[in-house]
């Protein structure tokens, strides 16, 4: 009976080490650095192989357009390339369409004083 009792405490003590494993692999992930920071050029590819987004963690099937970041080994220290999906990708071209949007006069019509 004490065995009993002592194995059920054991496996709860398992399960609740396990849990705990998995929460800090999961804070750990996201305290980890941006992955992209490290990347210098953007490439658009279709996939040969299955491969998950390295920036969130998306399935990326075999066929899908993605996205091959290149990174300098040197930097990265061993690292010369990943993958991003769609959504992961910066958008360097929306400061530009930004800019549009800003050179919009915003004083023309002043309130004229009466
Ligand atoms: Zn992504």
């Amino acid at each position: 009976m004490a065995d009993a009792a002592g194995d059920r405490v054991e496996e709860r003590l398992r399960k609740a080490a396990t849990q705990l494993q998995s929460e800090r692999e999961r804070l750990r992930r996201k305290l980890q650095p941006d992955p992209l920071v490290d990347v210098y050029a953007f490439q658009e590819v279709t996939l040969a192989q299955p491969t998950h987004c390295a920036k969130c963690d998306v399935e990326l099937p075999k066929g899908t357009h993605a996205h091959l970041g290149l990174i300098d080994p040197a930097t990265s220290g061993g690292v010369s390339k990943l993958f991003v999906c769609d959504q992961c990708l910066p958008h360097v071209h929306d400061d530009e369409s930004n800019d549009e949007a800003v050179k919009e006069p915003e004083n023309k019509d002043k309130e004229k004083p009466s």
